[in-house]
């Protein structure tokens, strides 16, 4: 398969609202097709991702960025203060920048480990013109120890970083007490669920729900664990920095 450089997203206007009720507008479709376009041109100077093909890039990257989300969309009324989501583990930005550029009232920090995919990352904020993205370099294991992190966050996204219990360690100690964590994982058992609920209970939150479903172009299976803050997060972690998980 040769290199794609330039190339035109689909606009699935039908699809997206017949599956997530909701459909971009001019200027939401606009930045989709530009962060489509600086992906596959940062793709040539770094590693960012095997999905270029214009329908692929849609639904692996756009679609289900956004698809984990809508039930996070339709609780936001209940917060008062500015919305403050982080993006554990973002890489090229995904589901974090569709998540910007949806919810514009929001702010959306793009957290990575890597330098290189932060300088990435600030790029493509600064040319998607997303005043309400930050891009952080850091790890979660790191920064979920300080003040200006800890507990901080209404919304935590974690998409393809770790096992879901090192997820839940991840995530959980940022946010605040009633906040949400959403793991986006593909196959998923009973059985990960019962070993994931005592994790996720030692650290202040319980499994609010699970959803599964297919991606609607290649139906591929996919499942969104929804995690609930329910106290503070007492328990220092004992994972160091690095272990792999
Ligand atoms: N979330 C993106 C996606 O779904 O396309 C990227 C997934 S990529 C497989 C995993 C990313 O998580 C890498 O960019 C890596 O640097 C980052 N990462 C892994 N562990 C991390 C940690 N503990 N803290 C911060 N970033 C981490």
């Amino acid at each position: 398969m040769g290199e794609i450089t330039s190339a035109v997203l689909p606009e699935m206007l039908s699809v997206w609202q017949e599956t997530l009720f909701w459909q971009p507008d001019n200027e939401q479709q606009m930045q989709f097709q530009r962060l489509y376009e600086l992906i596959l041109e940062g793709n040539r100077q770094f590693n960012l991702t095997r999905i270029t093909e214009p329908e692929n890039f849609w639904e692996k990257h756009l679609w289900d960025s956004l698809r984990g989300v809508m039930p996070a969309l339709k609780e936001e009324g209940k917060v008062n203060s500015s919305f403050k989501a982080i993006d554990i583990g973002s890489g090229a930005g995904f589901p974090g920048l569709p998540v910007a550029i949806t919810k514009p009232d929001w702010t959306v920090t793009l957290l990575d480990g890597t330098s290189k995919k932060i300088a990435f990352l600030s790029t493509l904020i600064n040319d998607l013109h997303l005043t309400n993205a930050t891009a952080l370099i850091g790890r979660a294991e790191e920064i979920r120890k300080q003040k200006q992190h800890r507990q901080q966050y209404d919304l935590a996204l974690i998409r393809a970083v770790g096992s879901a219990s090192a997820c839940a360690e991840y995530a959980l100690p940022l946010l605040k007490t009633q906040g949400q964590a959403i793991l986006y994982r593909g196959h998923w058992t009973d059985e990960e669920t019962e070993a994931l609920t005592p994790a996720v209970e030692k650290l202040g939150g319980a499994i609010e729900s699970i959803e599964g479903f297919t991606t609607p172009l290649t139906q591929g299976v996919r499942h969104c664990i929804y995690l609930r803050k329910i106290s503070a997060t007492s328990v220092e972690i004992p994972r160091p920095v690095g272990v792999p998980v």
